[in-house]
């Protein structure tokens, strides 16, 4: 049971005890070093997108309670799967917010279309008190 192993990072042959991964310690902390760059670029790309996502619910939200095309946000470059917190009304409305701003899903049905929008929000205190 000779296997030749290589370094993920080098490939340079692994000697030593069967459980050794990377050829030395210089290629065991250049690896550390990409998995962290790897989720700092990760969390980054969330961060951007949530704080976007508020960019846009803010700039939309004139009105207190604002309704529009779901494509308006998209074209700005909306992402609804990035939200920070929910909260859910007495009627079971599911709303999702990026911080401070929230939107729900509607969809209205007029003759033949189906149009799909976005109610928007502001966070309210009494909110907070409402975890159902
Ligand atoms: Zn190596």
């Amino acid at each position: 049971m000779d296997e030749k192993r290589v370094c993920p990072i080098c490939d340079a042959p692994i000697k030593g005890r069967a459980d050794k991964i990377y050829c030395s310690l210089a290629c065991k902390s250049a690896h550390q070093y990409e998995v962290r760059q790897e989720k700092d670029k990760f969390f980054l790309k969330v961060d951007r997108q949530l704080k976007r996502n508020r960019k846009i619910l803010k700039k939309y939200n004139r009105n207190g309670m604002t309704t529009l095309r779901r494509k308006v946000l998209h074209q700005e470059g909306f992402n609804p799967n990035y939200f920070t917190h929910y909260w859910k009304n007495n009627k079971g409305d599911l709303y999702l917010f990026c911080y401070d701003y929230g939107f729900l899903k509607l969809k209205e049905k007029n003759s033949q279309q189906i149009k799909e929008k976005y109610l928007i929000v502001e966070w309210q205190n009494y909110m907070e008190n409402n975890n159902n």
